[in-house]
This record gives C-alpha cells, sequence and structure tokens, in this order.
C-alpha cells in the first residue's frame, strides 16, 4: 500500500475510534468554554504554510479543543432546547459526507433526496395536513420561518392591490426571537399579542380588530406557536385557523421545538388545528433526535414555495431539463447548495420504527411530569405553571435573579449540569425563574433530583 494510503487509513481508524467513543457514552463531560486566547496559547498555529499534520491537529482537538464544548446530549443538559441525536442518526451523518452528495438537485442527490423525502412524509403525516403538503429540510428552524414568511409574503404580493405595500404579520411575544429576526430580514413589519400563555382566537381577533385601515390592508400572516421555547405552550391553533380563514390570511405555526410532540399520543390533541395552517416550521434536531443541523418546512401547497424561491440561472436549466425529472429541494426555501441533512434522520427512523420516536418523546413529556412532582414535595421550590410538553418552570423561593445566575455559573463550573434562569411575563413585570426542557431519553428520576437538591 502507498504511505500516503497507509496515512489515510490510520487517521481514518482514530476518526472512528473516537466516534464511537463518543456515541457509546452516554455521560459525556460538561465542558466549559475558555477565552479565545486562552486557546491559542494551548493550541498555537494550527494553520500554516506546511500543514501540521492531521495526528497532530486530531490530538490538539481532543486534548484541548473539545473539552471546551459543552455537550448538548448531556443527560443533566436542560437548558434551552437540548438534543439527543441517536446513534444511528449520528453513523449517518458520517455517512453523509462521506457521500458528497449535493442535495439541491435531483439529478445530482436522487437517493439521498429520496430518503430524506421518506422521512418527510412520515413528519407531513403528523401534522394531518391535507394530501399535496410536502416540505424540505432546510438548516434549522430560523431559516424555516423565513422560508415560510417569505412564501406567504411573495403569494400575498401576487394580488396588485397589495404591490409596493410593506407587509404585517401578527404574533404573540410567545413566539420565538427568529420570527422576529426574520420578519426583520423579509422586511415585515410585526405586531406582538400581548400574551406569553396560549394565544387564543379571541386575542387574534382583538388585535385584528385594532387595526387601521391601511395596517389590515398590509396584513398577510399569523404566526402561531406549537411548543413555545420558553414554557411549551401551544396557541389556540384551531381558533387562530378559523380566523385565519376568516380573514384571508397566511397561517404558519411554528412548531420547531414542539413538533416532535406530534409523535405523542398523550398530547396530540393539543395541536388540533395545525392541519389548517399553510406552513409549518419543525425541528427534527429538537425533539426529532436528529444531529445538528436540521430543521424542516413543510407547506399546504408547495407550488407556492416554488414560485418564491425556485433559483433562475443560466447555469442552473440544465437541473430542470427533462432528464432531471424528480423532486428539487432547492425551490422551496432559501438555500440553494445544501447538505442531505434529513439523511440521517431517514437512516434513524428506518433502524428504530416510527414508534421508537414516539415512545421517545413521550418519555421527555414524562420527565417533565416527574419534574413537576418533585418540586411540588420539595418545600425550597415552587411551580411557576404546571409543565407543558416537555418544559418546567419553577422558582426558587427567595431566590433573586442574581442567585439563579450564580446557581447556573456554579453548576457549569463544576461539571455537574447545565440548567439556565429564564424570565416568566407576570402582569407587566417579567419574574427570574428556573427553566427545565426534556429531550434527551437518557435524563433520569436522579438528575432531576441532583439538581433541585442543589438549589439550597
Ligand atoms: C429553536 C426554535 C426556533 C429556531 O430554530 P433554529 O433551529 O435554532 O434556527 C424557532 N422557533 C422555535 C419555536 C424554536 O424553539
Amino acid at each position: 500500500m502507498h504511505k500516503i494510503d497507509i496515512e489515510l487509513v490510520e487517521m481514518t481508524m482514530d476518526v472512528m475510534k473516537y466516534t464511537i467513543d463518543r456515541i457509546s457514552s452516554t455521560n459525556p463531560k460538561i465542558g466549559k468554554p475558555k477565552k479565545a486566547e486562552e486557546l491559542k496559547a494551548l493550541v498555537g498555529e494550527t494553520i500554516t504554510k506546511e500543514g501540521i499534520g492531521g495526528e497532530v491537529a486530531f490530538k490538539k482537538w481532543r486534548k484541548h479543543l473539545m473539552k471546551t464544548n459543552v455537550p448538548i446530549d448531556h443527560p443533566r443538559h436542560l437548558a434551552f432546547v437540548p438534543a439527543a441525536p441517536t446513534r444511528a442518526a449520528i453513523m449517518f451523518d458520517l455517512v453523509t459526507s462521506a457521500s458528497s452528495i449535493h442535495g439541491a438537485y435531483w439529478m445530482e442527490g436522487a437517493g439521498g433526496i429520496f430518503c430524506e423525502n421518506e422521512a418527510m412524509k412520515w413528519i407531513v403525516s403528523l401534522t394531518g395536513l391535507p394530501k399535496g403538503a410536502f416540505g424540505v429540510f432546510t438548516s434549522g428552524g430560523t431559516a424555516a420561518n423565513l422560508s415560510a414568511i417569505v412564501t406567504a409574503r411573495e403569494h400575498w404580493r401576487e394580488n396588485d392591490d397589495f404591490k409596493g405595500e410593506k407587509g404585517l404579520i401578527i404574533t404573540s411575544i410567545g413566539a420565538h426571537s427568529s420570527i422576529k429576526a426574520m420578519a426583520k430580514v423579509a422586511d415585515v413589519d410585526i405586531l406582538l399579542v400581548d400574551t406569553e400563555d396560549v394565544m387564543h382566537g379571541s386575542e387574534l381577533q382583538k388585535a385584528i380588530n385594532s387595526l387601521t385601515e391601511h395596517q389590515r390592508k398590509r396584513l398577510f400572516a399569523v404566526v402561531g406557536t406549537g411548543g413555545t421555547t420558553n414554557a411549551g405552550i401551544i396557541d389556540d391553533l384551531e381558533g387562530i385557523a378559523s380566523i385565519c380563514e376568516k380573514e384571508n390570511l397566511w397561517f404558519h405555526v411554528d412548531a420547531a421545538y414542539g413538533g416532535g410532540a406530534l409523535a405523542a399520543d398523550s398530547v396530540r390533541q393539543l395541536f388540533n388545528g395545525i392541519e389548517r395552517a399553510d406552513s409549518i416550521t419543525v425541528d427534527p434536531h429538537k425533539w426529532m433526535f436528529s444531529p445538528y443541523d436540521c430543521g424542516a418546512v413543510i407547506y399546504k401547497n408547495p407550488e407556492l414555495a416554488k414560485n418564491a424561491h425556485s433559483q433562475q440561472g443560466s447555469y442552473l436549466d440544465i437541473f430542470k431539463d427533462d432528464g432531471a425529472h424528480g423532486f428539487n429541494p432547492t425551490d422551496y426555501q432559501i438555500q440553494l447548495t445544501r447538505r442531505v441533512r434529513g439523511l440521517p434522520l431517514w437512516f434513524s427512523l428506518a433502524t428504530h420504527g416510527t414508534d421508537r420516536y414516539k415512545e421517545a418523546v413521550e418519555r421527555g413529556i414524562e420527565l417533565a411530569q416527574i419534574a413537576g412532582r418533585m418540586i411540588k414535595e420539595n418545600p425550597n421550590v415552587e411551580l411557576v405553571r404546571e409543565p407543558s410538553l416537555s418544559c418546567v418552570l419553577y422558582r426558587r423561593l427567595g431566590w433573586k435573579p442574581e442567585d439563579y445566575t450564580h446557581w447556573t455559573y456554579e453548576n457549569h463550573k463544576k461539571g455537574f449540569a447545565l440548567v439556565t434562569p429564564t424570565k416568566w411575563k407576570k402582569g407587566d413585570t417579567f419574574e427570574t425563574v428556573s427553566r427545565f426542557c426534556f429531550i434527551n431519553p437518557d435524563t433520569t428520576e436522579k438528575d432531576i433530583k441532583l439538581i433541585l437538591d442543589s438549589m439550597v
């Protein structure tokens, strides 16, 4: 064997060994960030004219750099929306990379896109959207929300009455920050219904009635949330759908976090009305156990997305040629060149079956219920509200905001847990409280107890 080949094989074995170690460990160390200068001092120059060699670079990664990342799949990482990609999905993420597939057009990525579409059919079936509805995988919920908002706006502006008007959308303050950020990207104004709890149809109607005539003309879409990131709250999707139908507005449901719970029989009815949406965002990298990054946007009428997003270019025409008949994911969202990022999910679903997904999501919901009971029994803490989906908001009696911050940093420093404070709106004030978000089925009751016991 040629020398370079032996090196390549050895390096591949090293990488495989690292990967096997990492994915077979359910209790990775919670890493601690370091300042860039500190890291530079530890690893020195890594990009040089001659190269430092894979072996040395990989060693620096293992010894210093990896340790400053916080693995999101640690069972006591209950901050933000954590993740817990399946081993099958991680393995196929490697295969996805090794296969070098351009996932924009069927002509180049038929097999990969076929697999993505099989996985997508399952997600679409969970929503109950009518026949013809379909979606594509995106880099995440942010890109999915942007793709949906732009589709809605372009469709609205097809009407000559609205050409040249700046659009307006309505959502609630419980909506994810990306809705506001993406409205900015799309140059669309946003009106927030003042509730962090369930946005009901009646509140939406009131907000619409309060608009000036010109604002009403500019209003083209409503965003409901299918599981708020902060508290797991699902808006009154049925009520919102009825108003959107009556008022002729695009209805987008952001279920980036909560979408996984569409598979859970115990809470599925909370999402009733989602089947009347025009578009839906779901993040498989949150509660569908996919590695980063993998979001999804689904449309009731995908043709409208195609009208908005299909890119034109003389060098692109070939992909639309008769010889390349098939589904072109690039046509339905903002990105051209794309990883077939739904492929790891497909392999994991094919490996485990959808029942296992159902069980794993139900476990997250169950953990939130268990945590709720433990909080009720613990005299130091108190629920802010009943757990919703897999989110639990609770307060440590007598603590000020800085006590929560200090506690979070201490737990992190010790490598024990990552649980971060959040704010909950009560009347006109925001209270700092503690929050759990469960995703990882490997989290145990003992983990929850240890965390609550540390709040002394
Ligand atoms: C996380 C989240 C998003 C943003 O998704 P990214 O994948 O982080 O881009 C949008 N909406 C909701 C409700 C979310 O929870």
